[in-house]
């Protein structure tokens, strides 16, 4: 008998994905990229860099006045970070789920923050907290038409009619 396939709708949402620079030199890119991957969100955008203050206290404007503010920018720069942009069904709230707690002593086991890391100023990984965030974010790291448009054959979730 033909199967009538009909797509469920999906909300397509993209996410900023930074691994900080203590996960660049624990050489953990390939895993953390391994885990969006394996749950089936799409990339958008990647790119290494050495990020500047600049862009970093734009990044981080709502805590300036945070005590942990300066050592955190101390992190941030202290070595190449690579930022991703994901893109899928629900990405913000998955990723956030995915990354666990801010401090890693509260972080779930299975959660990247759960899995590799101590403490919170180290905690190996950023993501954006919510779609306004996310939205600012993505405009922050990546500017102009950096993001590419691409058709993933798995993309769609179907089911029969
Ligand atoms: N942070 C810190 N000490 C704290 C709280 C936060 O060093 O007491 C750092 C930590 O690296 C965290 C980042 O500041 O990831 C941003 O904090 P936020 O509250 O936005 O947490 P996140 O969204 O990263 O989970």
């Amino acid at each position: 008998l033909p199967v009538q396939i009909k797509c469920l709708p999906v909300e397509k949402e993209q996410t900023l994905i930074v691994v900080k620079p203590d996960g660049v030199q624990r050489r953990l890119i390939g895993q953390i990229i391994q885990r969006f991957e394996q749950r089936g969100f799409k990339l958008v955008g990647l790119k290494m860099l050495q990020v500047s203050e600049d862009l970093l206290s734009q990044h981080y404007c709502q805590l300036t006045s945070k005590p942990f503010y300066p050592r955190l920018m101390e992190y941030m720069t202290s070595g190449p970070v690579v930022v991703m942009v994901w893109e899928g069904h629900k990405v913000i709230q998955s990723s956030r789920m995915m990354v666990g707690h801010t401090n890693p002593a509260e972080a779930q086991a299975g959660t990247v923050r759960g899995d590799f890391s101590l403490h919170v100023s180290r905690n190996v990984v950023h993501a954006s907290d919510s779609l306004e965030a996310a939205l600012r974010e993505i405009q922050l790291w990546f500017p102009g038409k950096e993001l590419l448009n691409w058709d993933c054959i798995d993309q769609y979730i179907t089911c029969e009619a």
